[in-house]
């Protein structure tokens, strides 16, 4: 009997121990998504996500799904990118505790869309070529768009924007 007592009190102590690590695990939540291709309805795969605030990312599987556990509560930036897909996209998203926040991020393919500078479709040069900036200017680029450095594209209006403008065509691309 006393050996019985004594076994539920051992009981009692692994319990109460398994009890507080759980207690610490509450302290991370998670971000799970898909990415979407909007034109042809269907998730994308291998795109990547990524959380620039702490170095972590992951890649769509082949449904177009991903997920990344573990990550202290607060706010983040996540940034879905795919060469061909438009420019990178970026999310405002809060992990909050012990649960999952669930994102979708539509995409679409776009013909003019590179992350490096390809070469003006017209003169075929890259050396008359600017980016576009896109959005509210700040001072330093209305400077700069002066200056001719970059060229200011106004607001995001599609997905699929052009990010280079050609000084001797006058073409965007
Ligand atoms: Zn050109």
């Amino acid at each position: 009997m006393l050996h019985l007592i004594k076994m539920k009190k051992f009981y009692l102590i692994i319990l109460f121990f398994s009890f507080k690590i759980l207690c610490h695990c509450q302290n991370l939540g998670t971000v799970e998504g898909i990415v979407f291709d909007s034109i042809e309805k269907r998730g994308i795969a291998f795109v990547n996500v990524y959380i620039p605030k702490i170095r972590t990312g992951s890649f769509t599987d082949t449904t177009g799904r991903f997920k990344i556990e573990n990550l202290k509560l607060g706010e983040y930036e996540i940034k879905v990118s795919l060469i061909g897909y438009g420019r990178p996209r970026v999310r405002e998203i809060e992990i909050y505790q012990d649960s999952t926040t669930f994102i979708q991020v539509n995409l679409a393919q776009c013909e003019h869309d590179y992350f490096g500078q390809p070469s003006c479709p017209i003169c075929d040069k890259t050396d008359e070529a600017i980016p576009i900036v896109y959005g509210e200017p700040t001072k330093s680029k209305l400077k700069k768009a002066k200056k001719g450095k970059i060229w200011l594209g106004g607001d995001t209006i599609s997905n699929c924007d052009p990010h280079w403008y050609c000084k001797r065509d006058k073409i965007n691309f």
